[in-house]
């Protein structure tokens, strides 16, 4: 049997040194206090779990999660939870540290928080998932809370997961907390829009960029890597809005068509458990060919390090709307930068999700529940106050986008631990 591993990963250390690097760039940038910048570096506390899970073939399987708290500043933390092979304690920190900027450039009163548990999800039992979901929700119940810690959906993760969260957290208690968790369906207490709120806010924040460099949507074309929560609805989004989006990709694969591909017959197709590279007509490509197709639009919603110094001087496209998380290496972002690619970099692009997340915490707080067009109406605000607020302070201090994000969140936090002073 191989010795428990706390589930270290190359991934994981790339991410956070990524993460960390990040960091240390616009910390300089912002002539941030060095006492601060180094505590920033750190998360507030991070515990491992043990995932004990009987499978369906009767033998009890280990799993290692984890839940990360990285900064507490501006509020409770909040911040998906992942299921997947890849993580492990670097990774969930480097996704922390990336959630705490978020939220402090959406304006947003939560920390940055992360968690997931390391296993192959698509390959699990309905039954053995929501063993696992209830079993991680018990080991990370201390630090769970609607006023400590509010987890939402991430890759492989959905409302089915949320709602499982939520009734392990309220049998618990014994009571019904809906405002534990988001990502939840509305029946259970979730918010109009919230699914398709980090697809559709990318989306918003593309057709602004469309304007800005003077590209007509209806001669643009788009390709997508990734087809889950993320991808299919900003693919989905683009094609209703009349951008030709001629390719798209999952796990197994790419679809490529010059001519364009029907989302809604392709995600029909998918949800009748199809892979996207067999969706009938279309030449299959690989995830990396993928990202090389040129194209207005690129939208990296899968994973982290996609675009690195490798393959970033072989990418032509306009816009990169960056739906994942960290999928562009500092290096590569350099690269893009140089030959005058427009880039929406992570923390604003896919920063709808955890709006709307938001905005259904506090619709479960004060038990009364907004419309839809509500929703929609105030997520397009404060993404497009955030666009703006970035592009400005590139503008100023002659930046990268994705450092005037950064700095813009960084700082947010640094003065609010300024004010707060060191405890004790
Ligand atoms: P998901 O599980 O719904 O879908 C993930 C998709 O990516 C699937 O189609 C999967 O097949 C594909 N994929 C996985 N590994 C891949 C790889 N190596 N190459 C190509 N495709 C791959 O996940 P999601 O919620 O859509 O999340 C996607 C990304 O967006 C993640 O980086 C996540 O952190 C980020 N994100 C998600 C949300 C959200 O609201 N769900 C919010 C902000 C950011």
């Amino acid at each position: 049997m191989p010795f428990p591993s706390w589930g270290e990963s190359q991934e994981g250390q790339s991410m956070l040194k990524e993460a960390v690097e990040q960091l240390d760039r616009a910390a300089s940038l912002l002539g941030l206090d060095p006492n601060l910048a180094d505590r920033l570096r750190y998360p507030k506390r991070a515990l491992v779990v043990t995932v004990p899970v009987r499978m369906d073939d009767g033998r009890v399987v280990s799993f290692t999660g984890n839940r990360v708290h990285h900064n507490l500043t501006l509020g409770p933390g909040k911040g998906g939870i992942r299921y997947a092979p890849t993580v492990s304690l670097e990774e969930t920190t480097a996704l922390a540290m990336w959630m705490t900027w978020k939220c402090a450039l959406m304006n947003i009163p939560f920390g940055g928080a992360k968690g997931g548990v390391c296993c192959d999800a698509p390959r699990m039992s309905r039954r053995e998932l929501q063993a696992l979901t209830r079993r991680y929700t018990s080991e990370i119940f201390m630090l769970i809370g609607p006023e400590k810690d509010i987890p939402a959906p991430d890759m492989y993760t959905n409302e089915q997961t949320m709602s499982w969260i939520m009734d392990t957290y309220s049998m618990q208690v014994g009571y019904s907390v809906p405002g534990v968790v988001t990502g939840k369906p509305v029946s259970v207490g979730g918010s109009l829009g919230r699914r398709e709120a980090t697809g559709v806010g990318l989306c918003n924040l593309v057709f602004a960029s469309l304007l800005l460099i003077g590209l007509d949507p209806g001669k643009a074309t788009a390709v997508v890597q990734g087809f889950g929560n993320v991808g299919s609805v900003a693919a989905l989004e683009l094609w209703k809005r009349k951008v030709r989006v001629i390719a798209v990709s999952d796990v197994d694969g790419g679809a490529y068509d010059p001519k364009g591909i029907d989302m809604e017959a392709m995600i029909l197709h998918t949800e009748a458990g199809g892979k996207v590279s067999g969706f009938p007509g279309v030449k299959p490509v690989s995830n990396m060919e993928l990202l090389e197709i040129p194209c207005d639009i690129l939208v990296p919603a899968a994973t982290a390090g996609q675009i690195t110094k490798e393959n970033a001087s072989r990418i032509r496209c306009r816009i990169l709307a960056e739906g994942a998380n960290g999928p562009t290496t500092l290096e590569a972002d350099e690269i893009l930068q140089g030959k005058g690619v427009f880039i929406i970099p992570d923390i604003l692009g896919n920063a709808g999700g955890v709006t709307a997340s938001y905005f259904e915490w506090v619709q479960d707080t004060q038990k009364f529940f907004w419309d839809l067009p509500e929703i929609q109406r105030q997520l397009s605000r404060i993404m497009l106050r955030a666009f703006d607020e970035v592009l400005a302070l590139s503008k100023e201090k002659g930046v990268s986008h994705r450092m005037a994000a950064l700095m813009i969140g960084i700082s947010r936090v640094a003065e609010a631990m300024r004010f707060r002073g060191l405890y004790p």
